[in-house]
């Protein structure tokens, strides 16, 4: 039974309200068309994803197959450095080289309980194709990738990999030809599929329950932190706990279980790009207003007469214009503070972790990094940051733009 007060009540960082608010932010802004998807899938969610069956087979492929639980790493020499006691949760080693794997795996074995045998995805930079196009050649389902038409230009390893692992990949041909045409194609596909197809996001964004459904997946990077954190420190809580944030699944999966721990300080790191007033910028808390994205109402980068402002991040990863609402919450409310850490900032970043640590990070991880220059850090602090992912990927970008 649903009180009514529940009903009612604005949602708490963890769980949403049953209309999928964090406080002001979330629901479900959809086409007539996708309701029966989307309410098949909030219907069953919940039940589907704690039921002790598919505990198992997540928990059993996330250890034998991603590799987790990623190790909390004290990193000696970056924490001399910053004059504190920086540990990195090393996500960067999972199995495709980034959290996403953690909620691809969640999402399609999802699929599968509901008897759907063919997975559409959106993508961007491709790391959500890549891996949801993993988890499809694992399971024997069908895959098929929307991306845009420049975006499959930019990206063109990324486009082998789903291609060699058996995915069909779209071009999206329609208006800038990136990540928010995939989107609409994806969603046009959805809507002529509705029996057969489960729709994948990538982030803790969409309609609800997108976004609570994807960080409950990541919410294994927290849940294994806490139990880290106590093996090696004695505390199960950290003071404070730092993550980049493009559409934000890697944040949300790394502040979950310490949400509701007022002495733990939480810190989103946006992208400001060429500078957050520069015009090329993704520093959503920054510059958005109250808008509709992706079905779901949160902070959005977007002119006056609410037409979407195109991002730009050195990270494809982050080069997104809006945030999830449950970020748009954390920002409101305080929660969380965000900061944001530019193009170049990011490079030094990357490259300062890869001398003091012999660690190559994401370019979006590096943003994270960036934080640590911003902060007012002291030697008694112990500080937990999300590394979302390896560097591999962004070799081109670094050689191109280290000297
Ligand atoms: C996609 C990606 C991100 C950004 O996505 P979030 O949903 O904000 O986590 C961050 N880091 C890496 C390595 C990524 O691939």
């Amino acid at each position: 039974m649903i009180s009514k007060s529940f009903r009612l009540n604005k949602g708490t960082y963890t769980q949403p309200n049953i209309f999928g608010y964090y406080g002001n932010f979330g629901g479900a802004f959809i086409p007539e068309m996708l309701h029966r998807n989307v309410e098949e899938l909030r219907e069953n969610y919940i039940n589907i994803i704690y039921d002790h069956s598919f505990q198992e087979e997540y928990k059993s492929l996330l250890k034998n197959y991603v590799g987790r639980p990623s190790p909390l790493y004290f990193a000696k020499r970056i924490s001399a450095h910053y004059r504190s006691k920086i540990y990195l949760k090393r996500e960067d080693l999972n199995h495709t080289g980034a959290h996403k794997i953690n909620n691809a795996i969640g999402q399609v074995l999802l699929a599968n309980r509901l008897g759907k045998r063919r997975i559409i995805a959106e993508t961007g930079a491709g790391q959500h194709g890549v891996a949801t196009a993993t988890v499809c050649a694992l399971m024997g389902l069908e895959c098929v990738v929307f991306m845009g038409v420049k975006d499959i230009e930019r990206q063109a390893p990324n486009v082998a990999r789903m291609r060699m692992l058996g995915a069909t990949v779209v071009p999206a041909t329609s208006g800038s030809q990136t990540l928010k045409d995939a989107t609409n194609e994806a969603i046009r596909d959805w809507i002529n599929n509705p029996d057969d197809t489960h729709y994948v996001i990538g982030s803790v964004v969409g309609p609800h329950p997108y976004p609570d459904m994807v960080a409950r997946f990541q919410s294994i990077i927290s849940e294994e932190v806490r139990q880290q954190l106590f093996e090696q420190t004695g505390s199960e809580l950290p003071n404070l706990v730092v993550a980049c944030v493009g559409g934000g699944s890697n944040a949300a999966g790394i502040f979950y279980h310490f949400l509701d721990e007022p002495s733990v300080e939480l810190v989103a790191v946006e992208a400001a790009g060429l500078g957050i007033r520069s015009g090329k910028s993704a520093a959503t808390t920054k510059l958005g207003t109250t808008g509709i994205l992706h079905g779901s109402k949160s902070l959005v980068m977007q002119t006056e007469d609410g037409q979407v402002v195109e991002p730009h991040s050195i990270s494809a990863g982050l080069d997104y214009p809006g945030i999830g609402p449950m970020h748009a919450h954390l920002f409101e409310s305080g929660r969380a503070k965000f900061l944001s850490a530019t193009d170049d900032e990011a490079l030094q970043s990357a490259l300062e972790l890869t001398r003091l640590e012999g660690i190559i990070p994401a370019l979006e991880s590096a943003h994270a990094l960036a934080a640590l220059n911003q902060l007012q850090l002291r030697d008694d602090q112990v500080l937990v940051l999300c590394l979302s992912g390896r560097g591999d990927k962004d070799l081109d970008t670094y050689m191109k733009t280290l000297k």
